[in-house]
């Protein structure tokens, strides 16, 4: 066992962290807690092209605003540093450096049509693609002669001897690979551009990370990465791959697809504790269904609790978990909360509708309904269409002064004939509300100044006598 616990989370910024790069920081930021150790962050641009620092600096806003703090990263700096891949060039050179004097790397002069056409010649005989050795056969004297030539090449690392890899998974439990099934890889352009699986080993050794949790997708890394840390004479970290979040049609959560993404969840008002419990809770059980904060997500979280299904990405879950967050909220942090919603929703109103939204938008339609045009539901259109227009007629004229009862008492005294008051009373809710759900009847109705009340019994006569067809609710 390391004597010493480090966990990182290892982004690429190539896009908007989303779910399920989060549950991963999440996961890891909660086992190094669990345990007592350290927390950190890397910034895996090797990718230049596609990494841009705006990207960075989005996911580092992210993951502070979930909660998720780290110790040591780009932006905090730290013994380990520096924390970008772009940055460590140096550090990665003097290892290449040491794998070539060890000869565990070998410069591969192929070229790309010489290795489609190996590729394809396996295809026929039903063999899985892998490199063929061939540069892996030159002197080391002919590969520095060509390469002193200047002949184009990358480096490869030299698999070696057939024999079964064995390791244990942290999650996925024992696990083994042939080393025959990989043949030798590339691990470098010539240039110094070293590749994710150099890069990350050689980080993560540096860095003295001890538990990696990762990406059910980077599964098939791992026995590269063990014998990279063979070559480099240490022993790899422990590897637990987390099952993927997947999209309900079972598509795995993608970067480009913005939905999904963390800064998206926050333009739509979640707030961090729903979003740490909805994602604390994909393949990890806890035994408590309350809203935990992250002190009580470390305490309780397990890593061999950890589960290996797929997890499916469920937004009535999230939903779920955003209600009770809300509901948490004092009066005054739900003010600050609704202030921050794009749709300008007046303060009152948001108070007023407070248990029947779940994020910005529907804020943003509870202001509709109740400021906007009336716009009725069908179950609303319907109780209205089917009250004695002389009720609506009623209501312009009356203005409703007092409570709802007091009101549909002086109708009924009014109109002898009329309706039971239970039957009136949802044609109120529909009238002032264009629904047949939501928040209490009575405050609603207080909410309305009289003019509004009858604008609103105004447009109900309106919809009353419309034309069936043609209706524009
Ligand atoms: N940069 C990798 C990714 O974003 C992380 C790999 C790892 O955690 O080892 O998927």
């Amino acid at each position: 066992m390391q004597a010493t616990i480090r966990l990182r989370f290892a982004p690429s910024p190539t896009g908007a962290i989303h779910l399920g790069n989060a549950r991963t920081a999440l996961f890891n930021f909660l086992l190094a807690a669990r345990l007592g150790g350290t927390f950190l962050i890397r910034v895996e641009d090797t990718d230049r092209e596609r990494s841009e620092l705006r990207h960075e600096s989005q996911l580092l806003s992210d993951l502070r605003w979930l909660g998720l703090l780290w110790a040591e990263g780009p932006d905090v700096g730290g013994p380990h540093g520096p924390y970008r891949q772009s940055e460590r060039s140096a550090i990665y050179a003097r290892h290449l450096e040491r794998c070539r004097k060890g000869e565990r790397i070998y410069p591969c002069f192929c070229s790309m049509e010489q290795l489609a056409r190996d590729r394809a010649e396996q295809e026929s005989r039903r063999q899985a693609p892998r490199y063929v050795g061939r540069c892996g056969k030159l002197s080391r004297t002919e590969g520095e002669r060509r390469l002193a030539q200047g002949e184009s090449a990358v480096w490869r690392w030299r698999v070696g001897r057939s024999r079964t890899l064995v390791w244990e998974d942290l999650v996925f439990g024992s696990r083994r690979m042939e080393t025959d099934e990989l043949g030798d890889f590339v691990i470098s352009h010539m240039e110094g551009r070293v590749g994710f699986l150099f890069a990350n080993a050689v980080d993560d050794l540096e860095m003295e990370v001890s538990h990696v949790l990762r990406g059910e997708d980077h599964l098939s890394n791992t026995a590269r990465q063990i014998l990279l840390y063979e070559g480099l004479e240490s022993r790899p970290p422990e590897y637990g791959h987390l099952p993927l979040l997947v999209n309900p049609g079972g598509a795995p959560l993608a970067k480009r697809e913005g939905a999904r993404s963390i800064a998206w969840v926050r333009s739509q008002g979640f707030l961090p504790d729903a979003v740490c419990n909805y994602l604390a809770r994909l393949g990890h059980p806890y035994a408590s269904s309350d809203l935990l904060d992250l002190t009580k997500l470390i305490e309780a979280f397990d890593l061999g609790k950890i589960g290996r299904a797929r997890a499916v990405m469920d937004p009535v879950q999230l939903a779920h978990w955003q209600k009770q967050a809300l509901a948490r909220l004092d009066a005054r942090m739900f003010e600050a909360w609704a202030r921050d919603a794009p749709a300008c929703v007046n303060p009152d109103l948001a108070a007023l509708v407070r248990e029947n939204v779940v994020d910005y938008a529907d804020l943003g339609l509870w202001r509709d309904r109740l400021e906007g045009r009336v716009s009725l539901t069908p179950e609303a259109r319907a109780a209205v269409a089917a009250v004695d227009p002389a009720f609506l007629r009623f209501g312009v004229t009356d203005g409703g002064v007092g409570d709802t009862r007091a009101f549909i008492d002086r109708y009924r005294s009014a109109h002898p004939e009329a309706a039971p008051a239970r039957q009136l009373y949802p044609v109120l809710r529909a009238i002032l509300t264009g629904s047949l759900e939501g928040p209490e009847l009575g405050r609603i109705w207080s909410w309305y100044r009289p003019e509004g009340r009858r604008e609103r019994f105004q447009e109900a006569c309106r919809i009353h006598t419309a034309p069936a067809q043609g209706r524009q609710t």
